[in-house]
Parts: C-alpha cells; structure tokens; sequence
C-alpha cells in the first residue's frame, strides 16, 4: 500500500513539530514554506536591536528535516489549497497532492485598519524585517551625524514602539539599551542617551496577558530605564515622523515600530472555512477542520479551542503543543485508534525588559521578577532554540553583550533602508 502522504504549510514552531512527530512512522512528509529557514520569533527584537546575529535565530529547514529520510522540503508559497481534489499549489504552478494536511502558515501583522501604518511603520514579525529595523535604526544614526558634522539640522531620532505586550515591551527595554549604552558612543555628537523612547498601548496595562502585578512592574522598570509608557489610549493614525494619538496628542519619531499585534495567516482563508475573529480557522476538538478530518490547522493561523470562551493564545506553546497533537491523531488513524480531544498545558509566560530584569509567570501562581526572572528567561530561550550551533552562538553573544555591555551586530546591510528619511525606509 502508498504510504500517506502528510503535507505541512509552515516550518515554524507548529510546522516543525508535526514533522519531528510524525519522524519513524509510515508516511511520507512534505514541508512547505517561503523561507528555507525556521525563525524564532521571540528574540527577532536582538536582531532588531543588534544584540544578536540573524543566523543566530535562524535555522535550515533542510538541515533540521536530515533526520527524517521519509520528510522533504519544499520552497516556496501555497497560493491556494483544494479540499475536495485534496492538494495545494505552490506559487500558483505547483500541485502537491496530499492524504493529510496541517495548515500551520502562522500569522501576520496587521494595521487594524489604523491609517498611515503600511506606510510609516516598521513591524517586527519576519526576519526581514528585524533586520530592516536595525538597518534604519544605524542608518538614521549615521546620516544624523553627517548632519551635525555639517551643521545642519539634524533628522528626528526617537523611536515609538506601538503595543505594550510581551514584543514592545521587550523591543522599547533593548532599545533604551541599544541607545544609552552603544549608539550613545559610537554617536558622542549626537547625545543619544537624551532620544525619547515612548512605548504606547491602547489598554490600560503593558502585558495584559499577565498578572496585573506583572504589568505594573514592568511599567515602573521601563520608566526607571527611561522608556516613557504611555497606556489607555489607542493610536489615531500615523503621520511620516509622527505618531497621533486618539486624545490628540502628537508623538514625533523618526523610527516607528509597530508591534501592535498579529492576524492569521492568509493561507486561512485559501481554505473556504469557517474563520473566527482575528482570521483564524476553526477547529474541532482534535484541531482538525469541521467535515474534513484529514485536514488540521495549528498555531497562530488556527483559533485552537482553549479551556475558557477564547481560542489559546498566538503564542509558541499552542502552537508546539498543537503540531505534536496534529502527529498524534495521524498517527492514531494509522494504527486504527479513535482520535482525542487536545489538551493544552499552560507552561507560563515570560517578557524580559532587558539586562536582569525579566517577568516570568509560571503555573500555580508562581512568579519571578528581577535577576531570577531574567535567569529563568535567558535559559528556556536557550532551551527552544533550534540546532547546538545557535544555542552556542546566543550564549556567547550574550555573555560577550553582558560583559562589555556591548553589542556586535552592527553591520549596516542596507543602506538605502532610511534612503527617503521615512520610518518604513
Ligand atoms: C517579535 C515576536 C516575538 C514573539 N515572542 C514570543 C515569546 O516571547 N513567547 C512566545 O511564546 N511567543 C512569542 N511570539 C509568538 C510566536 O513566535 C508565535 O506564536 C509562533 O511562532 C507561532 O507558531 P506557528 O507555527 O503557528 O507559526 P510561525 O512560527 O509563524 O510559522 C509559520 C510559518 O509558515 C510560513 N508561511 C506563511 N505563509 C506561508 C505560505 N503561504 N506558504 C508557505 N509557508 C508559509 C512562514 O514562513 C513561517 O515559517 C513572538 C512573535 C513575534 C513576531
């Protein structure tokens, strides 16, 4: 008999579990993604903010697939997906049949409809863009010294990071750093220390997903860091260089991140189902589609089915846990076994605001804030990292970042990034 044919959209953290749990088991697997590289999102702020390389929280899907004979890997992006004849295409030409199908595509950034933000702001969702951040980011600097040297006005250099969860908070704590401790010196003619960093977020707390214990200390070490917090009003529009409040209130910036949240992927809707808020698709008990068992969808792009009213979190562990429980019902079909309902276990939630200080939430109520909080950061991420030569590489950038308060990954790649002075390059 043809072995099944398991076909994954995505090699991200959802996408890559279903390949490792379905590895020595009689199927064949097929991974899809535009990148040939896994990226680990939650330190894509280092790279955006130097402290660390982009190889460093990359890895090749290919090299991660080696240990799977029966896995391959193909390049490029699904355009649209059909249920019925069961196969996908890829950048609009190539047709891959599939017995099994996992959508794991993730999610993407969106405006929420606020105007000027495609145009005038920097996301931070890709590891495209951490490094066109940063490349605007040194860029700015560089062309603000060409003009103070020559005496002429020099171009606004503050930065408005635009959402208070775990991503602002830790992109507006690393850029203080970056700021104060190593743009402040290679600039000395510019007074880098003194640039306003304004975090923004239109709730009434930073990391509203945490305990508001959390959030408060958060806030007051961001501001004790000189990061101004604004909360409870939301962002009008953005202006080239501005960012305009709802109470009216204009914020100038030469930079503009907006880190103010994610919609699903829209492979979501190539699938003809049912969607819920937010674009994700609906799922069934096991995370499969409704009417199609053979097909399932994990992590970001999915609304997985949680203990509460709202779908879990678009966070890593929803979706890791969500890609091993995709493997498990493939499997149980194989082997005849009814399928079972996914459980979610809440492992905690954690945001650094940078050097020794982090929020760690852990289940029972366990909390740690600090230098503990901030150990306990810096290991799991170790932990989650893909392939030893990453977990080497970070290790040591930190250490060396740590030690020196320095930080290495400052190479300039592109330079036409801030060519016309906008904050979107
Ligand atoms: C800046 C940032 C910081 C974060 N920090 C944290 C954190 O600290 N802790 C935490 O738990 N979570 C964090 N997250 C969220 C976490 O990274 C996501 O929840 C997680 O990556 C979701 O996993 P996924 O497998 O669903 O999607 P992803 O990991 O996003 O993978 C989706 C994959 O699908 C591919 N893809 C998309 N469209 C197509 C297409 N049409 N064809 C082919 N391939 C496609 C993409 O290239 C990608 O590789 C962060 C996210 C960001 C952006």
């Amino acid at each position: 008999m043809a072995r099944p044919h398991v076909v994954v959209i995505g090699a991200g953290f959802g996408g890559l579990r279903v390949a490792k749990g379905l590895r020595d088991q009689p199927v064949d697997v097929t991974v899809i993604d535009l990148n040939n590289f896994h990226t680990f999102q939650p330190l894509l702020y280092q790279v955006a903010t130097a402290g660390l390389d982009a190889g460093d929280v990359s890895f090749p899907v290919r090299g991660i697939l080696r240990r799977n004979p029966a896995a391959r890997f193909v390049l490029g992006a699904v355009t649209a997906i059909d249920l019925e004849q069961r196969h996908v295409v890829v950048d609009h030409e190539r047709s891959i049949e599939y017995d099994y199908l996992v959508v794991a595509a993730g999610s993407v950034s969106t405006s929420f409809g606020v105007a000027g933000v495609d145009t005038h702001t920097l996301a931070l969702k890709t590891l495209h863009d951490a490094i066109a951040v940063r490349s605007h980011l040194l860029s700015r600097c560089e062309r603000a010294s060409a003009a103070a040297l020559d005496h002429r006005d020099v171009p606004e250099l503050g930065v408005v990071v635009v959402g208070g969860g775990p991503t602002g908070v830790e992109m507006a704590g690393a850029l203080r750093e970056l700021f104060d401790r190593v743009l402040d010196k290679d600039f000395p003619e510019l007074g880098l220390d003194h640039v306003p960093i304004v975090l923004v977020e239109a709730a009434i707390r930073v990391l509203t997903p945490f305990d508001a214990s959390s959030s408060t200390k958060a806030e007051s070490t961001l501001r004790a860091r000189g990061v101004e917090v604004i909360t409870g009003v939301g962002v009008d529009l953005v202006e080239h260089e501005a960012v305009v409040l709802e109470d009216g209130r204009r914020l100038p910036a030469g930079t503009i991140v907006w880190a103010a949240g994610v919609t699903a992927s829209p492979v979501a809707s190539m699938l003809g189902t049912e969607l819920v808020r937010g674009g994700r698709v609906k799922v069934g008990s096991d995370l499969s589609l409704p009417g199609h068992p053979e097909v399932f969808a994990i992590g970001d792009v999915a609304a997985s089915p949680s203990k509460h009213d709202t779908p879990l979190p678009q966070v890593a562990q929803p979706a890791i846990q969500g890609g091993s429980h995709a493997a498990r019902q493939i499997i149980a079909d194989l082997e005849g076994r009814p399928r079972t309902p996914f459980r979610y276990f809440d492992k905690g939630s954690m945001a650094t605001i940078g050097r020794n200080q982090a929020i760690t939430e852990l289940p029972f109520g366990l909390r740690f804030y600090g230098r503990i909080g901030w150990l306990a950061w810096l290991g799991l991420h170790i932990v989650y990292l893909i392939g030893f030569r990453n977990r080497l590489a970070v290790l040591v950038n930190w250490g060396w970042n740590y030690l020196t308060y320095d930080r290495g990954a400052r190479a300039l790649l592109d330079r036409a990034a801030e060519s016309d002075g906008d904050p979107a390059g």
